[in-house]
């Protein structure tokens, strides 16, 4: 077996600061460069020719032939042109090999062709790129060979927002700039940034390749449309950090090792609770970095998954009975001296920075439940959030026990005078050491969790970018930061200022506090009693974005301007309605091609046995039984295929591109899951050998 060496692999890939230094020979443009970094403006033409020098002889050094402004349209996905580092050949036919960096900063791709939700006509096809100096260029090898990516940011030829990327670091830059006022009025005199850390744990499930390819469902849409449980599933906890198979172990050896060459610190992986599904975290980060690995990490895993003749499915439920994918963001802010400001030390009744904060982000997080809901939804995602396997689909907050009892203590007396402790976790056996215990226990149920230093956002679907959640809680903790600030600046007594906004935050927004059963009916109820919103599906969170409440927040920290809000809702409205789209047309597609044909055959079948049996005078009860009974589900599921078919039909024709969401979810959804149902049925009585598709046995057991 190949030994790794991680410290050499580390990092390979990457143009970081280290590398920069050594390859950029002018002391003045490195530090140039880590200003920007550090605290932001504008890199010059000259010093960025500098460094788009010493990017390409570094990337020349290891292969690369191309350079490419790597970017997040709001496909949800990474979008990539690649130019090649030739221009004109000299005179004597020598290539000569150039990259400047007016090339570095600045990309120009014809991008009309990108969602843009009526920002932008396809006349006016002109977008940029530009250059996150704060994001490290990588290099990506694969069979185009090895490319220089420069993480950019993508407006339209007006300057508004046409990716993820750029509100996400206007939204970084807000949190930085409230956060540090607020900080300064606590007396901090150190720090100097401040900024949003996530870590996305990330759910993937493996399958066999030549299985998937014989699923039109599983390559059109990423999820099966069809398919009857296997006789086993999940109910058996035998997965979950389970033993890992030889064949999926292969995988996460080369996972990480693509992946530690890109400075993606792939730091823990194991079985998830889903037969053939799967999880991999990498250690938390800045945000905006943070995203992007999480972009690398989803594309490497679908590209190491083909060299093991695996598919990586990201989609948030590929299977129905068992467990979908998610991805729990985890968001702290901390300082560039070192505070985690969500850190409660051990006695968080005295830390009153803490509480501030805390109760802060419970304002935020309750005004804003509607606009943190949205971020995380996603068709997909529709399939997972609120059904027993994932948080509903009402935020709340969870504290756990020692902090809602500090919380309570300050809303009730206004102090908070003693905090409930860990104590000692004893094992009953002699040699085994009794434990520290936290104070506080975990709770998988809720959608947002405090877990320790940290919030634990829990219900990004698992094929979404983290972008969209994190522009949302940087923004509205910033809001609440700022609005803290602002009192705390008008008053005299800081110390008194700051005791009242906390027991006032604490006291209105408590309601947004809930330690129970997430999955519960009664949750539901309660909800509704404390007035929460409850936005059950994605369609009935998308116009959230754009509330007076909604488009003030945004306007005012300059995250999204109104016209940007439309365009995204547009957006979101028009890939409701296509996914539904592709999915009902692949479902028709292979009930009247594959399925239906599949079961005539087998009933063709049947019906001479019987003709035959009843010729023979032999007693064939059974097998008339099982032709009844198929040809009754044919029957059932012809129809529910030509109700499919109007229904598809009526939702095409709607103009209006919101009423068409509408109608994919109201209209088409619905016969979607009655002709699968009787699909499902028919699966469960077929001869295996005329089942034109892989089930789901074969498909959730055979890897
Ligand atoms: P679990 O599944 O038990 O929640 P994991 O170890 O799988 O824990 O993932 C936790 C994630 O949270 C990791 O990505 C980790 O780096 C990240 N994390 C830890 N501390 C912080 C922090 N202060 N801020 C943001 N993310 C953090
Ligand atoms: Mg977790």
């Amino acid at each position: 077996m190949n030994k790794i060496n991680i410290e050499e692999i580390f990092g390979q890939n990457v143009f970081s600061l280290g590398v920069m230094k050594e390859y950029i020979e002018s002391e003045k443009a490195y530090a140039d460069v880590v200003e920007i970094i550090k605290h932001g403006g504008e890199l010059n033409l000259e010093t960025a020719d500098i460094v788009a020098d010493a990017m390409k002889r570094w990337a020349i050094e290891r292969g690369a032939t191309h350079y490419t402004h790597w970017f997040q349209p709001l496909t949800g996905y990474t979008a990539e042109k690649h130019d090649s580092f030739i221009t004109h050949p000299d005179d004597d036919g020598k290539v000569i090999l150039k990259f400047s960096g007016k090339e570095l900063i600045k990309g120009e791709p014809d991008a009309s062709s990108f969602p843009s939700g009526g920002l932008r006509a396809t006349f006016e096809a002109r977008g940029y790129t530009t250059w996150d100096i704060t994001s490290p260029a990588f290099l990506k090898e694969d069979a185009t060979g090895t490319i220089l990516c420069i993480p950019t940011a993508f407006c339209s030829y007006k300057g508004e927002a046409l990716d993820k990327k750029t509100p996400l670091l206007r939204s970084m830059e807000v949190l930085d700039k409230q956060t540090l006022r607020l900080l300064r009025l606590l007396g901090n005199t150190t720090s100097t940034k401040v900024t949003a850390n996530v870590g996305a744990e990330q759910e993937y499930f493996l399958i066999d390749r030549d299985l998937y390819l014989n699923r039109y469902d599983l390559i059109y849409t990423g999820r099966t449309l069809f398919g009857a449980p296997a006789p086993k599933g999940q109910e058996m906890d035998d997965h979950y950090y389970g033993c890992i198979r030889e064949r999926i172990g292969a995988f996460m050896k080369d996972i990480n090792v693509e992946l530690w060459k890109l400075g993606v610190t792939a730091k823990t992986q194991h079985n998830e609770v889903a037969p053939a599904q799967h999880e991999l975290a990498p250690i938390y980060e800045v945000a905006n970095i943070a995203v992007d690995h999480n972009h690398l990490v989803m594309e490497t895993m679908k590209e190491v998954a083909e060299r093991h003749n695996l598919t990586c499915l990201l989609h948030e439920k590929p299977f129905a009975h068992v467990n979908g994918s998610g991805k729990h963001n985890n968001w702290s802010i901390c300082t560039d001296d070192g505070i985690n400001l969500l850190d409660p030390g051990d006695t968080p009744n005295d830390n009153i920075q803490f509480l501030l904060f805390l109760s802060c982000i419970m304002k935020a997080v309750d005004e804003h439940a509607d606009l943190l809901r949205q971020s995380a939804s996603d068709v997909g995602n529709d399939y997972r959030l609120g059904a027993d396997e994932a948080p509903p689909a009402i935020i709340s907050i969870f504290l756990g026990e020692q902090l809602e009892d500090v919380v309570k203590q300050l809303v009730e007396t206004g102090e908070a005078a003693n905090c409930i402790e860990g104590g000692v976790l004893e094992t009953g056996v002699s040699y085994l050491p009794d434990l520290e215990k936290d104070a506080t226990d975990r709770n998988r149920t809720s959608p947002f969790a405090f877990t320790g230093n940290k919030f634990e956002f829990r219900m990004v679907g698992s094929q979404d970018s983290i972008g969209d959640p994190n522009v949302i809680l940087n923004t509205i903790a910033a809001e609440a930061f700022a609005q803290a600030a602002d009192v705390i600046e008008k008053s005299d007594d800081v110390a008194m200022a700051v005791h009242d906004i906390i027991k006032e935050n604490m006291t209105k927004h408590q309601r947004i506090i809930f330690n129970g059963d997430g999955y519960s009916e009664d949750w539901i109820k309660e909800a509704k009693r404390r007035g929460l919103p409850n936005l059950p599906t994605m369609l009935d969170a998308v116009d959230t974005l754009t509330t007076d409440k909604s488009i003030a927040l945004f306007e005012k920290f300059g995250i999204f301007t109104k016209a940007e809000l439309e365009s995204r809702k547009e957006v979101l409205y028009e890939k409701y309605a296509k996914t539904m789209n592709i999915e009902a047309t692949c479902m028709v597609e292979m009930a009247s091609k594959q399925i239906i044909p599949a079961v005539i055959n087998y009933i063709g079948r049947l019906t001479d046995v019987v003709l035959a049996t009843d010729k023979a005078g032999v007693n064939n009860r059974a097998i008339k039984e099982i032709l009844y009974k198929s040809s009754d589900y044919l029957d059932r599921m012809q129809e529910a295929l030509t109700k499919l078919q109007n229904n598809l039909e009526f939702a095409q024709a709607i103009a209006d591109y919101k009423k068409r969401a509408f109608a994919y979810r109201d209209v088409v959804k619905v016969t979607m899951d009655e002709l699968r149902v009787e699909a499902d049925k028919l699966e469960m009585i077929v001869d295996k050998e005329d089942w034109p598709i892989p089930t789901y046995g074969d498909l959730l057991f055979e890897v």
